[in-house]
This record gives C-alpha cells, sequence and structure tokens, in this order.
C-alpha cells in the first residue's frame, strides 16, 4: 500500500472473520486490504485451533481404536507405536495446505495482503508495522476490526506453553504427559483430553460447574457423553474450583476444592491445560485513539449492522458478542459486507450449530431444556438411541442418542441435541430444520437413507411428533 491510497475497506486480522470478509468484499468489487500480524492467514482457527485440534483429533482416535479395537472386528495388528513427532507434521501439512489456499484465493479475488501489525491511527487510517521491518499506512473508507480472540489466563500460574499450557501449547507438545490436568472442562478442555487420554495420558479435568460441555450443552447429553468419556479412562471432578497453582517445581501443583467451599485436595502434574474460555483481543489496536471502547468483558459494542458509533467502522468474529465459533464469524463476515454494499446482511442467531470434537461426538443447534424451562416455553421431548439404529450397530458405534426438543402446541423444533457417532455432520439437517421453521413432523415424514445413522435422526423427530418405530 502506498501513503496515500484510500482502499474501499481495509481489515484489521486474517482470521476466519476477516478473511472470509476479505474475499466476499474482492468477490462485490471492493477495493480491499487485509491487515494481518501472525504470518499466516487463517487466524486462530486455521493455525492454533479448529483445524490443527481436528487433525489431532481424528488421528489419536484412529491410533485408540486401532489400539483397542480392532480384535473383535477381525482385524489382527502387529506391534502399534506412537510416532507423536509424525502425527504433529500431519497436523502442520493440513495447517500449512489451507492456510497457503487463503492466499492463492486473496490473490485470485484481488484482495492485497499486508503482513504487519494494525492500530488506528484515525477514524479513517491505519498505521501498519509491517512484519518485515518499516512501516506503512492505509487508509479506509470503511474499515473492519476482526481481531478475534485469547486464551483467558489462570491468575497465578504462568503460560510457558510447556508445562502450563493453553490450546495453544496442547497442539504441540513433545512428548505425551504421564499425569495432565486440565482447568475447565468446556469444549476445549474434553476436545484436548480426548487427544491426549487417547495417547496415553492420565487426564483429570476439573470443572466448576456441575456439568461439563461448557455453555449451551443440554444437561442430559452432558451426562451421556460423560459416562462414555469417563469409559475411555478421562476422570472428571466437577462442582470443584482451582484455587490456587503452583508452577515453580517441575511437577504443577493444582489446589482444588468443592465449588460450594470446603473439602481441599492437591493435584499434582506434569502438564497443566488452562482452558476456562476466551477473551476478546483488542491489545495494541489503538481503539484509544479514536475513543472506541469496550465492555466490561472486553468486547467491542457494536450495533445489529455490526457498527460501532463510529459507523463506517465495524466489528464481527471474536472480539465481539456471540458464540466464538469459526462458522458464526463466517456468516458475519458475509453479512457485513452485504451491509456495506447493499444495506442488508442476515445472520440467525438462533440457528448456529455447535459440535464438540469429541468421540462420540456432540453437537446442538437452538435451545436446550433449561433454557426453554426458563423461558417459560411449554416443550415436549423426542428421542432416540443410536442402540437402537441399525447402521451404529453394524459400526459397533452405538454410544448416545438424538434428542428433539419441540413446542407442545405447535410441534415446531426448538432445539436438537445429539451425541453419537457423525454428530457434526448429523446437525446440518438439525440447522435446515429450524432455519425453515421445520416442525418434528416434517422431519419425521421426511424419508432418510437405509441404513445411515441419520435414521436416528429422523426415528427421534418420529418420536416427538408420535412413536419412533424400532425403540
Ligand atoms: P481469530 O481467528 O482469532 O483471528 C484474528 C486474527 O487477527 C489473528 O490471526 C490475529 O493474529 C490477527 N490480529 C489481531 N490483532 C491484530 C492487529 N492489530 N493487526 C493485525 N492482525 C491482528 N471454532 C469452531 O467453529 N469449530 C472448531 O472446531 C473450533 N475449534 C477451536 C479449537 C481451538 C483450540 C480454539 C482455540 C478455537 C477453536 N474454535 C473453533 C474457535 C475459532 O477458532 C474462533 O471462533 C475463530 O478463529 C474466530 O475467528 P476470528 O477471525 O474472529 O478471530
Ligand atoms: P468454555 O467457555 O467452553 O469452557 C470453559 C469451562 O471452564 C466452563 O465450563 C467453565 O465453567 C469452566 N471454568 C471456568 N473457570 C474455572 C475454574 N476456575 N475452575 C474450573 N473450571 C472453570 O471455554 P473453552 O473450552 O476454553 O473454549 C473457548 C472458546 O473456544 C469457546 O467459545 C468455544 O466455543 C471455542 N471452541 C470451539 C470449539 C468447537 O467448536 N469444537 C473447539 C474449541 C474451542
Amino acid at each position: 500500500a502506498t501513503e496515500t491510497e484510500e482502499k474501499d475497506l481495509v481489515i484489521i486480522g486474517g482470521g476466519v472473520a476477516g478473511y472470509v470478509a476479505a474475499i466476499k468484499a474482492g468477490q462485490e468489487g471492493l477495493k480491499v486490504a487485509c491487515i494481518e500480524k501472525r504470518g499466516s492467514l487463517g487466524g486462530t482457527c486455521l493455525n492454533v485451533g479448529c483445524i490443527p485440534s481436528k487433525s489431532l483429533l481424528n488421528n489419536s482416535h484412529l491410533y485408540h481404536q486401532i489400539l483397542h479395537d480392532t480384535k473383535n472386528r477381525g482385524i489382527e495388528v502387529g506391534d502399534v507405536k506412537l510416532n507423536l513427532k509424525q502425527m504433529m507434521k500431519a497436523k502442520e501439512t493440513s495447517v500449512n495446505g489451507l492456510t497457503k489456499g487463503i492466499e492463492f484465493l486473496f490473490k485470485k479475488n484481488n484482495v492485497e495482503y499486508i503482513k504487519g501489525t494494525g492500530a488506528f491511527a484515525d477514524e479513517h487510517t491505519v498505521q501498519v508495522n509491517l512484519t518485515e521491518g518499516g512501516e506503512t499506512s492505509v487508509r479506509g473508507k470503511n474499515i473492519l476490526i476482526a481481531t478475534g480472540s485469547e486464551a483467558t489466563p489462570f491468575p497465578g500460574l504462568t503460560i510457558d506453553e510447556k508445562k502450563v499450557i493453553t490450546s495453544t501449547g496442547a497442539i504441540a507438545l513433545e512428548t505425551v504427559p504421564k499425569k495432565m490436568v486440565v482447568i475447565g472442562g468446556g469444549i476445549i478442555g474434553l476436545e484436548m483430553a480426548s487427544v491426549w487420554s487417547r495417547l496415553g495420558a492420565e487426564v483429570t479435568v476439573v470443572e466448576f460447574l456441575g456439568q461439563i460441555g461448557g455453555p449451551g450443552m443440554d444437561a442430559e447429553i452432558s451426562k451421556n457423553i460423560q459416562k462414555t468419556l469417563g469409559k475411555q479412562g478421562i476422570k472428571f471432578k466437577l462442582n470443584t474450583k482451582v484455587v490456587e497453582g503452583d508452577d515453580s517445581a517441575a511437577d504443577v501443583k493444582i489446589k482444588v476444592e468443592a465449588a460450594k467451599g470446603g473439602k481441599e485436595e492437591t493435584l499434582e502434574a506434569d502438564v497443566v491445560l488452562v482452558a476456562i474460555g476466551r477473551r476478546p483481543y483488542t491489545a495494541g489496536l489503538g481503539l484509544e485513539n479514536i475513543g472506541l471502547e469496550t465492555d466490561n468483558r472486553g468486547r467491542i459494542v457494536i450495533d445489529q449492522e455490526y457498527r460501532t458509533k463510529i459507523p463506517h467502522i465495524r466489528v464481527i468474529g471474536d472480539v465481539t458478542f456471540g458464540p466464538m465459533l469459526a462458522h458464526k464469524a463466517e456468516e458475519e463476515a458475509v453479512a457485513a459486507i452485504e451491509f456495506i454494499t447493499k444495506n442488508y446482511g442476515h445472520v440467525n442467531y438462533g440457528a448456529i450449530p455447535s459440535v464438540m470434537y469429541t468421540h462420540p461426538e456432540v453437537a446442538w443447534v437452538g435451545q436446550n431444556e433449561a433454557e426453554l424451562k426458563e423461558a417459560g416455553v411449554k416443550y415436549k421431548i423426542g428421542s432416540f438411541p443410536f442402540s437402537a439404529n441399525s447402521r451404529a450397530k453394524t459400526n459397533a458405534d452405538s454410544d448416545g442418542m438424538v434428542k428433539f426438543l419441540a413446542d407442545a402446541e405447535t410441534d415446531r423444533i426448538l432445539g436438537i441435541h445429539i451425541v453419537g457417532p457423525n454428530a457434526g455432520e448429523m446437525i446440518a439437517e438439525g440447522v435446515l430444520a429450524l432455519e425453515y421453521g421445520a416442525s418434528s413432523e416434517d422431519v419425521a415424514r421426511t424419508s432418510h437413507a437405509h441404513p445411515t445413522l441419520a435414521e436416528a435422526f429422523k426415528e427421534a423427530a418420529m418420536a416427538t411428533h408420535g412413536k419412533a418405530i424400532h425403540y
């Protein structure tokens, strides 16, 4: 960029929110620049989040299955060994392929990629500290903030990403820990606990609340997956808070007590994963230079059209309201560009799915039972266990269930909750049903191929509307 050039749109942050907005803006014919400081595009999700974690989840599952679940299937294997270095290499290969792919898409859509750290100089100008040295500035008619989030630290524990780690350390350990304590039984905690437990670590998850899975997971589904993860060897301490951590010796000591006070205990581990949530990231962005403030949780405040109080500056993704999910960021990116180019954009926040990629997976969309009760909505429940689904049985992978929640009077679907094999793919049908305002009868009367796991989805809808056939 030259110092005088003005873009239609300048985007700060090349994560999912920023890069999708950049591509969409390019497609709409806007002159657009995207500033990213990390050295590669794709943000948390592609570099240290969704993608590398799923590579390790997939391959650790395969390893665990080969070790424990082949004989009864008639497959005899010889010596099975873990080559962690190679597993990490496979992860890096998928990450590199995808991040390079975005660079290609930038070129294809005429997006200027500026490598460096951006900070507001004034309401239309972003000063960039270039990664390769030196500075430049770029002016934008519109500016989009998409700077994402970072792991929330635990007071008293110093993150070194070796002994005391966040998810970033957890996807890059060089050896399998003997004992791992996970602080926080949310999605990151459980996905990473799964990876390292499968590879041989003794893992204990400490969770403040009485259920695992983080915000939004239905209580019955949470109990169901906890039982299965327990069978896989993960230990849980629920209703337990970490009071103190001491990382001065080789092993980290974690003092915990009952959440309501009382019984104290000290856990020791060679690796402690801090997974108590993520917080918006705005450090060094120079928000103070343009008078923009954040709320008490660090989020930049916006209106329905993603505008800050300076109307040509918009904000999307993890750094503002809503669930911290890549596909939510992606929806917002498209909508924000449509607001700029067409004055209209749309995201249905009531139909954003959540998926936890443990085995089995957990996936849901819409409201859970506790939320419906709190809202005073009368609902009916229909559920169907995978143990009665022919395909799950054939695959000898039949833990879990599908559960529908529908309005007691109108039958309109209010929430769908799945724990089971391939739940993350199956929920897409639920999202579509919710998006179209379907009733459970609509789904129940839709033909689903046999034998598929998706028949469990149909039968749960049948159980909501009337009766399931196979249970
Ligand atoms: P980010 O991806 O954080 O991107 C922001 C980018 O802005 C970063 O690359 C940062 O370097 C850059 N930046 C910040 N400040 C500046 C600046 N001043 N100048 C220039 N650049 C700057 N979500 C899912 O939907 N599915 C999953 O399976 C999933 N798995 C996850 C696993 C882990 C371990 C983690 C940590 C997260 C996971 N998430 C998942 C969440 C997902 O990664 C985020 O919701 C998503 O990355 C948000 O996108 P974003 O663009 O808002 O922010
Ligand atoms: P989270 O909010 O999902 O879970 C954090 C958990 O830590 C909660 O259950 C909370 O009760 C518990 N906790 C907080 N303080 C504690 C304490 N002192 N002691 C014990 N427990 C404590 O957060 P996360 O798992 O860190 O994930 C962060 C974000 O990343 C989430 O918004 C999540 O949606 C996103 N993410 C998504 C995926 C996915 O979509 N598959 C994967 C990873 C991360």
